[in-house]
């Protein structure tokens, strides 16, 4: 026998879905035989539905039948080409800024070096929050032990996330350097980027965003906000698949300025000069080091034709609308059982994500896994809904939060 209460919320989401002005675009997507519920593509995204044969193409065609002449052709410019590209759709940056390289960790250590290289003596201070995601806080302490200046950790309230007032407590003229992510990988708490950016800047320190839960799903504009560095991933919401390289946007005043310390021959001025020694590019190619990952770079070309169709705006109301559904949904279903929400009610306040808590949801999320309702699971309690606005429905959120409940109650249904 059905529950009143799923029915009721099965009902709202297919008005929901019926009603979404992007649900066309659901079909765009690879099914997943035996999956129910992925709520996990703000980790991986899914792939689409033309990608096999895509693949397929590449090999026989630019890879196959092309052979070498395909660098000049088309690669030897696709770093830049789809860094212009992420730029328009997704970051509101202009052409020349944005490149596409290496995996997020690596992009982070070398526009850290860069910054903290590129400011006065004076400025002996890297701020980090200490909730940040590991791999930029380890970034953090090696570059600040590397270039010889202390690392001042900020420490937000864990749900609300970094507010500009946190920022304006720790910064000072002796900050260089700002570095935060603009939504949190835990809480999903979206960050004020301008404000933060002008506080910053308020004391002449740089500010660097890491944007791996936020591009492709929050609309955001580093131009016009006088964002200095970002770096972001894009196997997320900009569904590149797994390992497909990072990108890193750099103010085009600080180009030439700024030099990243990975200085391999694809980021010299001339690449096939061959000279005794290196000169740097004066362009954003300067942020590359070496042979660009170009299979990698496949699978994230169609997500972008699908997030500029839809406009990232759209995303966002789309993302809003599944979270706010998730969040009413957790309160009726799964506050009585004792799950926390860990994640901002305000919509304003928050990303993609929707982070709820209980002890028991690490055995919850083996349960789920094992009958295809795939969330994850982050320490030390939590689970993650994530909402990938464009291959997520609204009945897919209910269905996931209706098994969450079924899991934490195996005896009682
Ligand atoms: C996912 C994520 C990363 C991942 O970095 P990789 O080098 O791709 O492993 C880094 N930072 C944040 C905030 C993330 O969410």
């Amino acid at each position: 026998m059905t529950d009143p209460l799923d029915t009721r919320l099965l009902d709202e989401a297919r008005a929901l879905d019926a009603a979404d002005p992007l649900g066309a675009h659901l079909d765009a997507f690879l099914d997943a035989p035996g999956v129910t519920a992925y709520l996990d593509g703000n980790s991986l995204g899914r792939p689409l539905r033309d990608m096999p044969e895509k693949l397929a193409a590449f090999v026989r065609e630019d890879w196959g039948t092309r052979l070498i002449r395909s660098w000049d052709e088309q690669w030897m410019a696709l770093p830049m080409e789809l860094g212009d590209r992420i730029g328009r759709v997704a970051l509101g940056a202009a052409a020349g800024q944005t490149v596409v390289a290496d995996s997020t960790s690596v992009l982070i250590y070398k526009l850290l070096r860069a910054a903290l290289g590129a400011t006065d003596e004076e400025r002996t201070e890297l701020v980090m929050e200490a909730g940040n995601f590991p791999t930029d806080r380890f970034l953090a302490e090696g570059v600040a032990a590397e270039a010889g200046v202390t690392l001042r950790w900020l420490e937000p309230d864990p749900v609300r996330g970094v507010t500009i007032a946190d920022v304006e407590a720790v910064v000072s003229e002796r900050t260089a350097l700002v570095s935060l992510s603009h939504v949190d990988y835990r809480s999903g708490a979206l960050a004020d980027m301008p404000g933060i950016t002008a506080a910053v800047h308020e004391v002449g320190a740089l500010m660097m965003w890491d944007l791996c839960h936020s591009a492709g799903v929050i609309p955001m504009q580093l131009d016009a906000w006088g964002v200095d560095i970002a770096v972001g991933c894009t196997y997320k919401y900009l569904n590149g698949g797994p390992g497909s390289p990072a990108f890193a946007y750099l103010r085009r005043d600080l180009q030439g300025v700024l030099r990243q310390p990975i200085q391999g021959w694809w980021s010299a001025a001339d690449i096939f000069a061959m000279g005794p020694e290196y000169q740097p590019a004066g362009d954003i190619r300067q942020l590359l080091s070496g042979t660009p990952p170009v299979t990698s770079m496949l699978a994230m070309q169609g997500m972008l034709d699908l997030i500029e169709e839809s406009t990232v705006e759209a995303v966002r109301a789309k993302s809003t609308s599944l979270t706010e559904l998730a969040v009413r949904a957790c309160d009726e279903v799964l506050a009585p059982l004792g799950v926390r929400l860990l994640t901002p009610r305000d919509p304003e306040l928050r990303g993609g994500h929707v982070t709820i808590g209980h002890p028991d949801f690490r055995e919850v999320t083996q349960r789920l896994w094992a009958d295809g309702v795939i969330p994850d699971f982050r320490f030390p309690d939590g689970i993650r809904l994530g909402l990938s606005p464009l291959s997520t429905s609204h009945v897919e959120t209910i269905t996931g939060i209706l098994a969450v409940r079924d899991a934490l109650e195996p005896h009682g249904r």
